[in-house]
């Protein structure tokens, strides 16, 4: 039996996760359960999973969740604040963390899992992003197992040789990203420019979290992915690629320098790469259905454009400049994303912060946490101050 602690349990990816882990209640357990703002939900999953805690971000929400799990006859105990879900991510209670906040927040709980040496599924692609050199100094130093959920980075981990971690990598030529598109794959730029929150969330294959959708929309989501990529299989971005492919069943592909490419292929449903982290070095059944190739019938692929969708060339070039450009641009991404999302920016507003806010910082290297969170905070006023001056 496996103890788990789901940090973001109200989100898709938690939802996805509690779903794949009640189909096999004599193999895993949940400790911990975190939310934000979803109460009476995480109410319900804390109950409906007996979990030991359930973690909130401040002490109204807490009273609030004691009373709905009190009205629900539930035992779970509960908990708040920042340390508080560091806690239930290191305790030695805990065998494995789903590390599925969404932002920058889940930077400090997902390295307290890391530090404590858990097996840490990782879909809070932010982390690395923000903080990737230090997130994987810790992972070897505390003898972390870090699995990507993120489903390109699940698919490449599951077509690369098995000694790649050993450190040879002569074999490996590309490893190649697959994105969907987004929304607005086929929509001209003067259609994107009015495009709305609700036509960004509404993700033509995947369904999660609004910020996710609408860096899928933008693709923003998938230059944080080249950055994300680039710290879990320690490579360089020149052998990173971005693949075009709408129908989201490649999920990612690895090319061999004799001419193999490794491909991994499935029906886009997260719980396929959620219960291979769960299982992991074994197989499970997620509950996803079987992939049916001759129903599906065609699979088509292109490059990306980089014109329309500038945000991927901003985090390329960002990822290459080092440094803490990759937490600027993140910070000054989510700051973007969320007044797109409150209809105070237009979505081709997105870029336009991202590369105002970069262009405004001198970018150094980070030696710690601190410096890294301060690099954000700097990054989130000079984004907002821009969002406030300049009428996008
Ligand atoms: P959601 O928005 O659906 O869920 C986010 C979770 O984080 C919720 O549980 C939410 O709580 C919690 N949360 C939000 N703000 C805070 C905060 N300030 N402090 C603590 N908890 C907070 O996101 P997704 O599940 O879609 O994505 C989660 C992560 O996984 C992201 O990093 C995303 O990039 C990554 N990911 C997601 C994929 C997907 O298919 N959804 C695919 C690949 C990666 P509440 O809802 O209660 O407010
Ligand atoms: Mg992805």
């Amino acid at each position: 039996m496996h103890s788990v602690t789901i940090l973001g349990a109200t989100g898709s990816i938690g939802v996805s996760t509690l779903d794949v882990i009640s189909q096999h209640p004599e193999k895993y357990s949940i400790f911990a359960l975190t939310g934000c703002r979803q109460l009476e939900k995480l109410a319900q999953q804390s109950v409906q999973h007996s979990a030991k805690f359930a973690v909130v971000t401040d002490e109204l929400s807490a009273k609030k969740l004691s009373i709905l799990i009190q009205e629900l006859k539930g035992s779970t105990e509960v908990i708040f604040g920042k340390d508080a879900l560091s806690e239930v991510a290191r305790s030695n209670q805990v065998d494995i963390v789903m590390a599925a906040i969404v932002g920058a927040e889940g930077l400090l709980p997902t390295l307290s899992a890391v530090e404590s040496g858990k097996k840490v599924l990782l879909a809070n692609k932010e982390s690395l992003v923000m903080a990737g050199s230090i997130f994987m100094a810790a992972v070897k130093q505390n003898g972390a197992t870090l699995l990507p959920i993120d489903s390109e980075h699940n698919a490449i981990f599951q077509c690369l040789p098995q000694d790649y971690s050993d450190g040879d990598r002569s074999s490996i030529k590309k490893l190649i990203l697959s994105a969907s598109g987004g929304p607005f794959r086929t929509w001209d730029t003067a259609k994107i420019a009015m495009a709305t929150p609700a036509q960004a969330c509404a993700h033509p294959n995947w369904s999660m979290g609004n910020k996710i959708s609408v860096d899928s929309a933008s693709m923003m989501n998938k230059g944080l992915e080249c950055i994300e990529a680039k710290w879990l299989f320690d490579t360089s971005m020149d052998r990173i690629d971005v693949l075009i492919h709408p129908q989201s069943i490649v999920h990612s592909l690895v090319q061999y320098v004799d001419g193999s490419v490794m491909a991994q292929l499935g029906n886009p449903d997260m719980r396929t790469p959620i219960a291979y982290g769960l299982a992991w070095p074994k197989r499970l059944p997620s509950g996803v259905a079987d992939l049916n190739l001759s129903e599906i019938a065609q699979l088509s692929f292109e490059p990306p454009d980089i014109e329309k969708f500038p945000c991927l060339q901003i985090a390329y070039d960002a990822a290459k400049e080092g440094g803490d450009a990759p937490a600027i641009l993140n910070a000054a991404n989510e700051i973007a994303v969320e007044a797109f999302l409150d209809g105070r920016i237009g979505f081709t507003a997105i870029p336009k912060v991202v590369e105002k806010t970069l262009d405004s910082f001198d970018f150094y290297e980070p030696q710690s946490l601190a410096a890294v969170q301060d690099s954000d905070s700097r990054a989130r006023a000079a984004a907002r101050s821009l969002i406030k001056r300049l009428e996008f």
